[in-house]
C-alpha cells in the first residue's frame, strides 16, 4: 500500500483561519507518519502505514473507534464495513451524512491498520498513535461538542476515571458519563462489530434507551453544523 493511498478529508467552514491552518498541518504531519514503520515501540508494522482519519473545522461530533481493519485499509476510508453499516444504523444516518466531514470528524485510536494476529483477530492500536497524535488532533478541533468513544481504548482515553471495570458497566452508566462530561459530552458505545452481536442480544436496554438518546444527539449536532454552516 503507497503513502499515496492515505487519505484525509476535512472541512473549512466554520473555525477562524489561523485554527483551520493548525489543522491543515496537523493533518498533513499525519499523512506522513510513519512511526510505526520506522521507530516502533513494539513489533513493527507488518505493512506500509495508511493512516485513516476524518478531521474537521466544522463538525460537532466525533467518532472515536478502535482501528481500521482490513477492508478500511484497502478502501483507505473509515468504517467501509459492517461494523459501518451497523454504526450508521446506531447513528440514524445515511451513508452521505456521515462521510461528510462537515458533520463528522472520525478518528479511531489507532490511525493505521494493526494488523491481525495468529488467530485472525484484529490486534489492538497501535500505542504510538494515541501518544503522538491523539491530544494535538482533540485540541486543533475545539469544536468538537460530543464524543462518540466506541470500545474500550477510546473509553479510556476520554473518559479516564468514568470508565469502570468492564465495558458492559461503561456503557450501562452512559446517562451519568454524559450528564457529568463537559466540553466536550462523551458517550460510551460498544463497537459495532458482528462479534458484538450477542453482547446486544444480552443487552436490549441499549437500542431500547441509548439508542433513542443517540440518535436524538446526532441530529442535534447535525443540526448546529447546519444553522452555523449555511445561514
Ligand atoms: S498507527 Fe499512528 S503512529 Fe503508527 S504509523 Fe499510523 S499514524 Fe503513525
Amino acid at each position: 500500500m503507497s503513502a499515496a493511498g492515505t487519505r484525509l478529508f476535512r472541512a473549512d467552514r466554520a473555525l477562524p483561519p489561523d485554527v483551520t491552518a493548525e489543522l491543515d498541518r496537523l493533518v498533513s504531519r499525519i499523512r506522513s507518519c510513519r512511526i510505526c514503520r520506522d521507530t516502533p515501540e513494539g513489533k513493527i508494522l507488518p505493512h506500509e502505514p495508511r493512516p485513516v482519519v476524518v478531521a474537521s473545522t466544522s463538525a460537532r461530533i466525533l467518532i472515536a473507534g478502535q482501528a481500521p481493519g482490513t477492508k478500511v485499509h484497502l478502501s483507505g476510508r473509515p468504517f467501509t464495513d459492517a461494523s459501518g453499516d451497523r454504526l450508521r444504523d446506531w447513528l440514524g444516518v445515511s451513508d452521505q451524512e456521515f462521510y461528510d466531514p462537515a458533520l463528522f470528524a472520525i478518528a479511531p485510536m489507532g490511525f493505521c491498520f494493526p494488523g491481525q494476529d495468529a488467530k485472525g483477530g484484529d490486534l489492538p492500536p497501535r500505542k504510538e498513535c494515541a501518544a503522538s497524535w491523539r491530544a494535538p488532533l482533540v485540541a486543533a478541533m475545539p469544536q468538537i461538542e460530543l464524543v462518540l468513544a466506541i470500545g474500550l481504548y477510546a473509553q479510556a482515553w476520554h473518559m479516564g476515571k468514568m470508565t469502570s471495570a468492564s465495558l458492559t458497566d461503561t456503557v450501562r452508566n452512559w446517562k451519568a458519563i454524559h450528564a457529568v462530561s463537559q466540553a466536550p459530552k462523551v458517550l460510551p458505545l460498544p463497537h459495532p462489530s458482528w462479534r458484538n452481536s450477542g453482547w446486544l442480544k444480552k443487552n436490549p436496554w441499549f437500542e431500547m434507551e441509548l439508542l433513542p438518546f443517540l440518535r436524538a444527539e446526532i441530529r442535534a449536532g447535525i443540526g448546529r453544523v447546519g444553522s452555523k454552516a449555511m445561514p
